[in-house]
C-alpha cells in the first residue's frame, strides 16, 4: 500500500506518525493509499522547519522571491496534466474539471508573481519641515492553510503562493481524503528554488488542526471548508491570538427572471450545479424562479440534466464522476430521499444509477427537485452533491428577501436581460460575490474571493489584495534627519506639522 508522507524541510518525512487514514479510490470504492496523520509533535517539527526558513527567506530580495515564484509558475504549467490526473484520482472529479482546478490555481501564483509591484509602499515627502513619512509592508512569519477536500489544488494555491511571495513561510494541513497533490506541490516548489522549510505539508486530522491553532509559533491562519468547523477555527485561533481567515460552507441561489433567456440559463444553471458532482463551494444548489419563469425553466433543466453522463473521473467522456467518500454518498442520498418525503417533487432521480465495472463506485447521479419550500432540509442544508432544487416565488422582492434571508452569504447569480434588476440586485444582495448572467461568479486571482455571513469569519477574503493584506503587516516610519543648526531643545507639546 502507498504511504503518503508530509513533507518537512527538504522532502518527504514519516515523522512521529503512527495513525493512518485510508484514501479511496472514489470511482471503484477501493482503498488506493494510506496517509499519515501527524502527532502534534509532527506539526511543531514542520513549524520550527518553517520558522528556520522564515528568517532568511523574508530577507531574501523581493525580485529573487519573484522570480522562484516564475520558476514554480511554469513548472505547474509544465506539469498541469499530471496535477490534474492526480486530483481526479483521489477527488473523483473528472480530469478535464480538474485541469480547470489547476489553471484557476496557476491564476493565483501569476498574481503572486507581482509581488515587487504589490507589495510597494506610500511615501510623502515633507509632511513637515524636513520630515518625510513613508509605508510598507512586511510579513508575519510562519503563518498556516488547512484546506478542503474538493479543491486539493486550487484552495491551498489561494493561500501558499501570496504568502511565500510576501516573505512568509509556510505550513499546509490539507485534506486527509485526498493528501497527494499537496506533496506534488512541494516538490514543485522545491525544484523552482524555494529554500527548504519555506514550504511544509503535515498530513493529518482534527489532531493536527488543533496543533496549528493552539502553536505560538503560527501567526495566522487560512481555513477553507464547512461552516461548522470555520466557525471553531476561527474562535480558537482568534482567542489564540492569531490572525484568521476561515471560509465556510454555501448555499448558492441564481435568481431566474422571467425576461431572461431560459436556455442560456438552463445550460449555466445544470453546469453550476452538477459540475463536479456539486462538490464546489460556488456550486449552485438552489434556483429561485420567479413567476412565469418556473415552468418552462423546469422542463429545460430536466431535459439537460437527463442527458448528463456519470462515470469514472478518469472517463474523458464523464460529466461527473463520483463523489469523494462512501458517506459523502449516503448523505446525499439520505437528503434526497427526506427531499421527497417533505413534498417536494422529485423530477430528475439520480439515486440508484448504476455505472458499469463499477458497482462499489461512491456514483450518484443529477437530482433535481420542483416546488422546494424553504422550511425543507434539502433547502436549509449544505447537501454538497448533485442536488438541484428549484424553488417558485412572485416576485423580484420575494426572491431578493430569499436569498438574503438565507444563512449562507457566498455566491449568487441572477438571470435576466434587465439592465435595471441586475443593478438593483447587486446592489442589495447580501452576499461576497455576485454573478450577472454568470452562474458561477468566482473572481480573478487580482480580485478577492470570499463570502458574507455565515460563509466568511474574519474580515480578509483570499487573493487579490486582500490576500496580500492578510500575509502582511503595514509600518509607518516618520523619518527626519536634521540639520545640526536645527536643535531647539526640548519641545513637550504635542507635534504637528509645520
Ligand atoms: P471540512 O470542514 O470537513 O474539512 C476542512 C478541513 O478541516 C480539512 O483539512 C479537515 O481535515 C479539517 N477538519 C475536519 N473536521 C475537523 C474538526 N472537527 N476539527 C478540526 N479540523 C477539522 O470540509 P470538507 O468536507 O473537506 O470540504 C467541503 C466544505 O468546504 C463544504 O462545506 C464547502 O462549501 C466548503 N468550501 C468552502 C469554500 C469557500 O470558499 N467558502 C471553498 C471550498 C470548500
Amino acid at each position: 500500500m502507498r504511504i503518503i508522507e508530509h513533507w518537512i524541510g527538504g522532502g518527504s518525512t514519516a515523522g512521529l506518525s503512527t495513525r493512518q487514514g485510508a484514501v479511496f479510490d472514489p470511482a471503484t470504492g477501493r482503498q488506493q493509499a494510506a496517509v499519515l496523520l501527524a502527532e502534534p509533535a509532527d506539526v511543531d517539527a514542520a513549524v520550527q522547519s518553517a520558522v528556520k526558513a522564515a528568517a532568511d527567506w523574508s530577507d531574501t530580495s523581493v525580485v529573487r522571491r519573484a522570480r522562484v515564484m516564475f520558476a514554480f509558475r511554469d513548472l505547474i504549467d509544465k506539469h498541469t496534466d499530471e496535477l490534474a490526473r492526480l486530483v481526479s484520482a483521489e477527488h473523483g472529479k473528472v480530469v478535464a474539471d480538474a485541469r480547470g482546478e489547476v489553471m484557476r490555481g496557476l491564476e493565483v501564483v501569476e498574481f503572486a508573481c507581482g509581488i515587487p509591484q504589490l507589495s510597494k509602499g506610500e511615501y510623502s515627502a515633507q509632511v513637515s519641515t524636513d520630515i518625510d513619512s513613508f509605508s510598507f509592508r512586511q510579513p508575519l512569519g510562519v503563518v498556516a492553510g488547512i484546506t478542503p477536500f474538493n479543491f486539493p489544488v486550487m484552495v491551498p494555491m489561494w493561500m501558499h503562493p501570496i504568502a511565500i511571495a510576501a516573505g512568509n513561510a509556510f505550513v499546509l494541513k490539507p485534506s486527509e481524503r485526498d493528501p497527494s497533490p499537496a506533496n506534488f506541490i512541494a516538490a514543485l516548489y522545491a525544484e523552482a528554488g524555494l529554500p527548504d522549510g519555506v514550504f511544509n505539508v503535515v498530513h493529518g486530522d482534527k489532531v493536527a488542526v488543533d496543533a496549528i491553532l493552539g502553536h505560538p509559533d503560527i501567526a495566522a491562519v487560512s481555513f477553507v471548508g464547512s461552516t461548522p468547523i470555520a466557525r471553531y477555527i476561527y474562535q480558537r485561533a482568534t482567542a489564540a491570538g492569531k490572525r484568521v481567515q476561515a471560509l465556510g460552507g454555501a448555499k448558492n441561489h441564481a435568481v431566474v427572471l422571467p425576461d431572461a433567456d431560459l436556455d442560456y440559463a438552463a445550460d449555466h444553471l445544470v453546469a453550476a450545479g452538477y459540475g463536479s458532482a456539486g462538490e464546489r463551494c460556488m456550486a449552485v444548489s438552489a434556483v429561485v424562479a420567479v413567476g412565469a419563469a418556473a415552468d418552462a425553466l423546469v422542463a429545460k433543466l430536466a431535459e439537460r440534466t437527463q442527458s448528463l453522463r456519470v462515470g469514472p473521473g478518469r472517463d474523458e467522456s464523464s460529466d461527473l464522476g463520483p463523489v469523494v467518500s462512501r458517506p459523502a454518498l449516503d448523505r446525499i442520498v439520505g437528503y434526497v430521499d427526506g427531499g421527497e418525503a417533505a413534498g417536494a417533487e422529485l423530477v430528475v432521480d439520480g439515486r440508484r444509477i448504476s455505472v458499469e465495472g463499477h458497482g462499489d463506485g461512491f456514483f450518484v447521479g443529477p437530482c433535481l427537485f420542483d416546488r422546494v419550500t424553504p422550511d425543507m432540509a434539502i433547502y436549509t442544508d449544505e447537501i454538497f452533491g448533485p442536488v438541484l432544487s428549484v424553488l417558485r416565488v412572485g416576485t423580484f422582492d420575494e426572491a431578493v428577501a430569499l436569498v438574503n434571508a438565507n444563512p449562507y452569504g457566498n455566491g449568487t447569480a441572477i438571470f435576466t436581460s434587465s439592465g435595471e434588476a441586475a443593478r438593483t440586485f447587486q446592489r442589495r444582495v447580501t452576499a461576497g460575490m455576485v454573478g450577472i448572467n454568470v452562474a458561477v461568479p468566482v473572481p480573478m486571482a487580482f480580485y478577492s474571493f470570499g463570502g458574507w455571513k455565515d460563509s466568511l469569519f474574519g474580515d480578509r477574503h483570499v487573493h487579490g489584495p486582500e490576500g496580500v493584506s492578510f500575509y502582511t503587516r503595514g509600518k509607518v516610519v516618520t523619518s527626519r534627519w536634521p540639520h545640526v543648526h536645527d536643535a531647539t531643545g526640548a519641545q513637550l507639546s504635542f507635534p504637528t506639522s509645520s
